[in-house]
């Protein structure tokens, strides 16, 4: 070895041992994949180039050459992830959910054009507002990103119900008969219940504007359905992320479910925002893995969504019987992996976060409904998926809310943290 990469190395083992021994981790974007999605990474993918699409048979849809096998990995990872979700269509060349939503505004959005998002207030992404590619794509020249003055862009938030966390099926109607927007986004990152996807596509539909679905966070409860069906339930397209609730390789997908008409209209302005729009080199080392963890959740993935929402609610109702309000509680605290935390009496999202990392509990704080300044947020965003796959169930729900509660107060629990942690260190459902 011709450089010293020990240092390198010793941090590589301190990070596995602490994030995969001794932490509880309830990040809700995050998980472990298995042994064998992680295995096949180490391939000789890593250092090469497939641009396009897989030839097939005489037909050359590369512009290099040497695909021959990435070709196979890709038709099998394209026709295996269309058989789980039941889509006709599938993209997996996105290197993240993030590139397969730029890839649809590429696509799809004009400066100028109008829309309409979940706002970040109301757990929206980012990346759908202002300043993110939807708000972005549709600024004009000498536009403003602010939203709703003059000469702001034609951006608008998703109506909600009163308890805000529920889109107003009704008012988001009223809203797209208004604005006519090119294009509507549902889904979000603070995702606690389905979205009124059937009713706002159906009148969609009448309108011939495409609804996109972002199934980021919520990409393996779909999988084993467990959460919605966007798809049959009418949106156009579904992106998401592949390492969130469905325990993949760090990519993202778009699927659709369209027929030959709808396709010619909808597909190929799709296909054209993944490349040469979004992404060139699609990271091709962790494609198979892909293919791996698709295969996984075909087998497994019901009963490992199920486990999931069942471990959520016992979570969220433990904490909300010790004290500790969770929001949402009049629906049940939650139908996805995560429920919200309203921590303000104890200091605030931010600061409890961090006396939770400090006890080897990782969250994250986030914005609650009605939040105005994102640095004082007063939430913890609590997400259950990857604790769930070392087989932590209902009762272990209980033992843990105990010890976030106790954390949350400034009691030390970090011994109790590790005991709970090394009772369950053994991978399920794979
Ligand atoms: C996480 C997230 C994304 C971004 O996905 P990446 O895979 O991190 O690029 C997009 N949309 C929503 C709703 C998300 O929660």
């Amino acid at each position: 070895m011709t450089v010293d990469i020990s240092d390198i190395e010793a941090i590589l083992a301190k990070q596995e041992d602490w994030r995969q021994r001794q932490c509880i981790n309830l990040i809700a974007s995050e998980n472990t994949p298995s042994p064998a999605v992680r295995r096949v990474q180490h391939s000789d993918f890593m250092g090469r180039y497939a641009e396009g699409h897989p030839n097939e048979g005489e037909r050359i849809n590369r512009y290099y050459q040497g695909t021959r096998y990435i070709d196979e990995i890709e038709r099998m990872a394209r026709d295996e992830i269309c058989e789980l979700f039941g889509a006709k269509q599938a993209d997996v060349r996105p290197i993240s959910g993030n590139a397969a939503n730029t890839a649809i505004a590429l696509g799809f959005l004009r400066g100028g054009d109008t829309i309409v998002v979940n706002s970040t207030d109301a757990g929206g992404h980012i990346s759908h507002g202002a300043v993110g590619v939807f708000g972005r794509r549709i600024q004009t020249r000498g536009q403003s990103l602010k939203v709703g003055g003059p000469q702001s862009i034609n951006l608008h938030y998703l109506p909600l119900t009163e308890d805000r966390y529920h889109v107003d099926a009704q008012k988001t109607i009223e809203l797209i008969d208004r604005v006519n927007p090119q294009i509507v986004v549902m889904g979000k990152s603070l995702f606690l219940f389905p979205e009124p996807v059937a009713e706002v596509a159906a009148f969609c539909k009448t309108r011939d504007i495409p609804v996109l679905y972002d199934g980021a966070h919520v990409l393996g409860l779909i999988a084993g359905g467990q959460f919605q069906s966007p798809l049959q339930e009418g949106a156009t397209w579904m992106t998401g992320s592949t390492h969130k609730t469905f325990p993949g390789p760090q990519r993202g997908v778009i699927l659709a479910n369209m027929d030959e008409e709808t396709a010619k209209k909808y597909w190929p302005p799709a296909d054209r925002g993944v490349f040469p729009g979004s992404s060139s080199n699609h990271h091709l080392f962790s494609l198979p893995a892909l293919l791996v963890a698709t295969r996984e959740m075909k087998r497994y993935g019901r009963e490992y969504a199920a486990q999931i929402v069942r471990n959520a609610q016992a979570l969220g109702q433990a904490l909300d019987e010790l004290g500790t309000p969770v929001e949402a509680r009049e629906f049940g605290y939650t139908r996805s992996h995560m429920i919200a935390v309203n921590v303000a009496n104890w200091g605030g999202g931010v600061e409890v976060a961090r006396r939770l990392e400090a006890n080897d509990i990782i969250v994250n704080y986030n914005m609650l409904p009605g939040d105005a300044d994102p640095r004082n947020p007063s939430g913890l965003r609590i997400g259950v998926q990857e604790m769930t796959r070392f087989g932590m169930d209902e009762r272990a729900m209980g033992e843990l809310a105990q010890l976030i509660h106790d954390a949350i107060r400034g009691k030390q629990v970090r011994e109790a943290v590790h005991q709970l942690r090394a009772r369950y260190l053994e991978m399920r459902y794979v």
